[in-house]
């Protein structure tokens, strides 16, 4: 997958894209990136690419004619029907691991990362065909949000994590959260590794971790629940819990 990525700040880059699984992909050719410094797309002599907001206002707006320049250098009249071009911003639709799988499938993208009050409407309007939000807060710029897009969809390509299969039982993948993960030593301060992940026994420990993954999730998230496909094991468990729990309050 190739990503481009707009940003006046591309040395905020360096350490993520050197780093890690992330490092691991661009070696192995599975990831490309390019960096593209939006100011050399600026046609004044200082390379500014922010201007005073139209009505007033505080703060400054990126300017629409860089942004449009670059995206259309990087990408000839045929690709612009095919390669998303994605604005970072507050006002996108929030960034889940469903549209993360939904980008891995793409063999292109360009990331506009804003900066200052934001960028000028006619970016929006004309020129990209997605905006997407890391979550309900303002950050200063889109860098971070590229990075965090970056990350959840590089670990999906086809063969960038050494073990697949464990990008499946992540939370949210299939929809529920994780179950719990323990590691050695088996007793660590008094507290116990659970007996069944030492049984052995391989139907044991699928139940017990699909149970686990159930009960997480309609503790902490049961907005997921409505969405997951449930078997009729499944049901019966959550039924059980709800009536455990149910008999628990006064
Ligand atoms: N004035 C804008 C608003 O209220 O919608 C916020 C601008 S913000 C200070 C500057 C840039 O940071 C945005 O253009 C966007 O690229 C990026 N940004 C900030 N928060 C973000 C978030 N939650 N998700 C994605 N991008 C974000």
């Amino acid at each position: 997958m190739r990503v481009d990525i707009l940003t006046i700040f591309p040395e905020m880059f360096t350490g993520f894209l050197n780093t890690s699984i992330i490092k691991r992909a661009r070696e192995q050719g599975r990831l490309e990136v390019n960096l593209v410094n939006i100011r050399a797309y600026a046609r004044n002599k200082h390379r500014n690419v922010d201007d005073y907001p139209f009505g007033g206002g505080p703060g400054m707006v990126m300017q629409a004619e860089p942004l449009f320049l670059a995206v259309e250098d990087l990408l000839p009249a045929g690709e612009t029907a095919r390669t998303p071009v994605i604005l970072m911003s507050p006002q996108g639709e929030v960034f889940n691991q469903e549209m993360a799988e939904e980008l891995a499938r793409e063999e292109h993208l360009v990331l506009i990362c804003g900066h200052y009050e934001g960028v000028d409407e006619r970016v929006r309007l004309a020129l990209v065909t997605r905006e997407i939000s890391i979550g309900d807060y303002v950050l200063t710029g889109g860098e971070l949000p590229a990075m965090v897009i970056i990350d959840a969809v590089t670990r999906l390509l086809p063969g960038v994590l050494g073990a697949p299969e464990g990008a499946r039982e992540d939370s949210f993948a299939m929809g529920l959260l994780e179950y719990p993960q323990y590691t050695r030593p088996r007793s660590f301060r008094g507290l116990e590794v659970p007996e069944v992940l030492l049984s052995g026994n391989h139907e044991q420990i699928r139940r017990w971790r699909r149970q686990q993954a159930l009960e997480r999730t309609w503790r902490r998230r049961p907005d997921l629940l409505a969405r997951v496909e449930l078997s009729p094991e499944d049901r019966r468990f959550l039924e059980e819990i709800n009536r455990r729990e149910g008999e628990k309050t006064p």
